[in-house]
């Protein structure tokens, strides 16, 4: 008799250990069918929630403070140490704990029966997902999100900016300097007309239906008065960028100025008068003003002949693009990073930064431009055109362009809304 009671007593003891085994089973079982998840949650943001089972666990999201710290702050929801010690060396070359940032959100998921943390939930940035799982494995995963890419388009007109056009639309502005560099060899953004319309094809990253950042401008089309440009992203064998209609690259072989958002305070003069020297002096350059510090940039792909001091020129770089082609920059407040004769540079690299040493009366950079050994106006100078694609490329970039033509044309430009009309004037008020 009491054998078979100690027997069934056995039993039963096994069969509440079996059922304890299978709920802490269930604990850690992520992942579940998305029937259940949709039915178990009642929270707007969900999705960042589906790898547990919500009829199980409960989701708590605080705020991080300041001085806000991670081991503390488990600590006092009754976290044993070891665990927490454990976390933070299983975090240390996954997530560290320091790289926690104040002001961002945590999420806390507990299980409902003993209100025991099961694991928190951090997003670094809208793309990962950080579970430091405090369950049975004390483990820290990253989760890295799906990217969906789509493609969108936005057309417009420009009323008064570009920027203006740009946030009338809700467009990213992103966008804009993707703009830049489709278009900005043919299209000056900052002295832009009104009336003048765009049309972009574009695609864009979404996470959890969240629109973010833009991925690539795809085709781009500005229309200005009579003028049309189209630039079209493509990327061949041997060629990558983006390029006309015709095949031809839209970046040219020199840049329009030195320096970036510079307003020309004196042009290339033959009878000038100097401001320091107080008599009729050629000014055989193009200043431009800006900021002492702004960098200088090298305006096309070539060699360093000198980096070097006079007492007029001040500290300036000259630079050799090919046989025929010079230029030279003057006055800069000191040279850029590895800028010494001999050093190849490209188009675009910072060469040295706006100053006024030597003959100057303000920070600008006086720009020169030689041609054959001597110092002529780059205006009026026919640059070389860049090289055009390979007629073997050719064909195939035609056949892609053609594509990405027929959707601009199929862009819709949205036209902007009026602003409000003044009203008319009372006809009661006397005239003036
Ligand atoms: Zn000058």
């Amino acid at each position: 008799m009491a054998r078979t009671k100690i027997t069934r007593y056995a039993i039963s003891m096994l069969f509440v250990l079996l059922t304890a085994f299978a709920i802490d089973s269930a604990k850690s079982l992520h992942f579940l069918s998305s029937r259940n998840q949709e039915q178990a949650c009642q929270f707007d943001d969900c999705h960042k929630y589906l790898h547990w089972d919500l009829g199980i666990v409960g989701i708590e999201t605080l705020k991080l403070r300041p001085n806000d710290v991670l081991g503390q702050l488990l600590s006092n929801r009754g976290v044993e140490y070891f665990k927490i010690n454990q976390l933070i060396e299983a975090a240390k070359s996954i997530f560290p704990f320091r790289s926690i940032r104040a002001g961002k959100d945590l999420t806390i998921v507990s299980d409902l029966a003993d209100s025991s943390i099961q694991a928190l939930v951090y997003e670094p940035d809208p793309y990962r997902q950080i579970l430091f799982h405090l369950d049975d494995s004390v483990r820290v995963e990253v989760i890295n999100k799906d990217v969906e890419v789509r493609t969108e388009t936005a057309g417009g007109v420009i009323n008064q900016s570009l920027w203006v056009s740009m946030s009338d639309l809700g467009l990213p502005m992103e966008l804009i300097a993707s703009m830049e560099n489709a278009l900005g060899w043919s299209v000056d953004f900052y002295h832009v007309q009104k009336g003048d319309a765009f049309q972009l094809i574009y695609e864009r990253k979404y996470v959890d239906g969240q629109p973010l950042g833009i991925q690539k401008l795809v085709g781009a089309r500005y229309t200005s008065g009579n003028t049309v440009y189209n630039s079209i992203l493509y990327k061949g064998s041997d060629y990558e960028g983006y390029f006309d209609l015709e095949g031809r690259p839209m970046k040219k072989a020199f840049l329009k100025s030195p320096v970036e958002y510079a307003r020309i305070s004196s042009g290339f003069n033959m009878t000038r008068f100097h401001p320091i020297l107080k008599r009729v002096k050629a000014h055989l350059g193009t200043d431009y003003a800006a900021p002492c510090g702004t960098p200088i940039r090298a305006v096309a792909d070539g060699r360093i002949t000198a980096a070097s001091y006079t007492s007029g020129n001040g500290n300036f770089v000259k630079i050799k693009h090919d046989k025929t082609y010079d230029t030279q920059y003057l006055h800069m407040s000191r040279f850029g990073p590895g800028i010494h004769p001999g050093v190849l540079v490209k188009q675009g690299q910072t060469i040295g930064y706006i100053g006024q040493t030597g003959l100057a009366t303000g920070c600008h950079v006086c720009f020169r431009f030689w041609k054959n050994g001597k110092q002529v106006n780059p205006i009026n100078e026919k640059m070389p055109p860049p090289a055009a694609m390979d007629l073997n490329q050719l064909p195939g970039y035609l056949e892609y362009s053609k594509g990405i033509k027929e959707m601009l044309d199929k862009v819709i430009i949205s036209i902007p809304a009026e602003h409000p009309v003044d009203e008319v004037p009372d006809e009661s008020l006397p005239n003036s």
